[in-house]
């Protein structure tokens, strides 16, 4: 009988991949679904770059390049963190790879054993553990709470570090909670890992660019803890390039080459096109070309905690960044409607798709089965029309 390997046995399918895939599923059998499982912008990506791209490739920019990405794109990239976050980094330092994901993974890969703990604040972006699992690494999580905006405070992470713990992984702004680290917040974690050897931070920052609480703050800008930090940043949420497939790593230099090493077997290099357009992504004057996307994703935030205070029970932060609400929806647990019973977000997820047609992710993708995720990244007509349709079928459950 032929058996798969333990390796891919063991972790699970990306639930949002996962739910994704089933509402376009029922789409096409003709089901009038609202997808707001899937995070991803739906914005075109900005003219300026598409039309950079196609010039890419008929110049014949078509061939293999250096594993990290072209010098001069990875001078760009040292250029932005420069500019935007206060960090400086060398082009040796920088790793452009096929999404910020394959980023993770390169990192995971390089710097976890068999063994070693990664500290991860709960809710968490749901790729984190099952990435870990195929390294051998061994999550530690740390549930956070609305009450605190689902931040780690410097006490639970300095009481959840053992000589073990290799690496802290994190997001700000954060998916799925949309919480936004201070840059006082930064430094006070910051400086509970510098107490100790060996420890690392991948500092997830693919949403810098989706922030309402007014500028973006970086792990590495601390130069006491750089030489801890791994910065993860990419094209996909800010330029609305998901498909793309451009991440980019800023990470001491050891690391960096560890990773390139580990991406020239995987991959040799993210597509030549898709560098080019990168490249032409971190020169963009962001108050032309972010700017009015930022703006549209805060006020279908205010939409859609608006319409959600009119549905009993379901409990929100007020997100200050990415694209997504985390509702709280235990109360519901217990009550049924027809063939459904509610005990947790997968059973209300299912029971949403089925009953309203409306797409979600449970919350035990992000650590937590008492929550579901909502993506705003759709337009507010959507929004409206898939708050309708929830707030009527919540209320058949008794
Ligand atoms: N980190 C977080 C927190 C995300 O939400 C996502 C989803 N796109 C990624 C990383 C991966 O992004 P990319 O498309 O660049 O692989
Ligand atoms: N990051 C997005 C999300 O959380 C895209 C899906 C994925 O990459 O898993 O929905």
């Amino acid at each position: 009988m032929p058996q798969l390997s333990d390796r891919v046995n063991q972790i699970s399918e990306s639930q949002t991949i996962a739910m994704a895939r089933k509402s376009r599923e029922l789409k096409a059998q003709g089901v009038d679904i609202i997808s707001l499982s899937l995070g991803e912008p739906d914005f075109p990506t900005p003219q300026i770059i598409k039309d950079t791209a196609k010039q890419a490739i008929d110049e014949n920019y078509s061939y293999y390049t250096h594993v990290s990405g072209y010098l001069e794109l990875r001078q760009a990239v040292c250029e932005k963190f420069k500019r935007d976050n206060n960090i400086s980094h060398t082009p040796d330092e920088i790793v452009v790879s096929t999404g910020a994901k394959q980023s993770i993974a390169n990192l995971v890969l390089c710097l976890i054993n068999e063994g070693d703990e990664v500290i991860i604040p709960s809710p968490y972006w749901v790729s984190y553990v099952e990435l870990l699992k195929l390294a051998g690494g061994v999550p530690v999580i740390i549930e956070t709470q609305i009450e605190s905006d689902f931040k780690m405070s410097p006490k639970e992470l300095e009481a959840a570090i053992t000589p073990k713990t290799k690496m802290i992984m994190m997001s700000t702004p954060c998916n799925p909670t949309g919480s936004v680290y201070s840059k006082e917040e930064l430094k006070a974690l910051a400086e509970v890992v510098i107490q100790h050897n060996e420890l690392y931070i991948l500092s997830d920052e693919i949403y810098e660019h989706i922030n309402f609480a007014g500028g973006h703050e970086s792990f590495a800008q601390f130069d006491f803890i750089k030489d801890r930090v791994i910065t993860i940043n990419g094209v996909s949420k800010g330029f609305a390039m998901t498909g793309w497939r451009g991440g980019i790593m800023a990470a001491p230099k050891w690391i960096a080459e560890a990773c390139d090493k580990m991406q020239g077997q995987f991959t040799s290099a993210t597509s030549s096109i898709t560098q080019k357009a990168i490249h032409k992504a971190m020169t963009l004057d962001y108050e032309t070309y972010i700017k009015p996307m930022r703006d549209a994703f805060l006020q279908r935030r205010d939409l859609v905690l608006k319409l959600m205070k009119d549905i009993p029970g379901l409990k929100t932060n007020v997100p200050q960044g990415a694209f997504y609400v985390y509702p709280e929806i235990s109360s519901y647990f217990g009550k049924k409607y027809d063939k459904y019973t509610i005990n947790s977000g997968t059973d209300l997820s299912m029971f949403l798709l089925d009953v309203a047609h409306v797409a979600l992710v449970p919350g035990a993708a992000f650590g937590s089965d008492k929550y579901i995720r909502f993506s705003y990244a759709t337009s507010e007509d959507n929004l409206k029309e898939a708050l309708r349709r929830m707030k009527e079928a919540l209320a058949k459950l008794q």
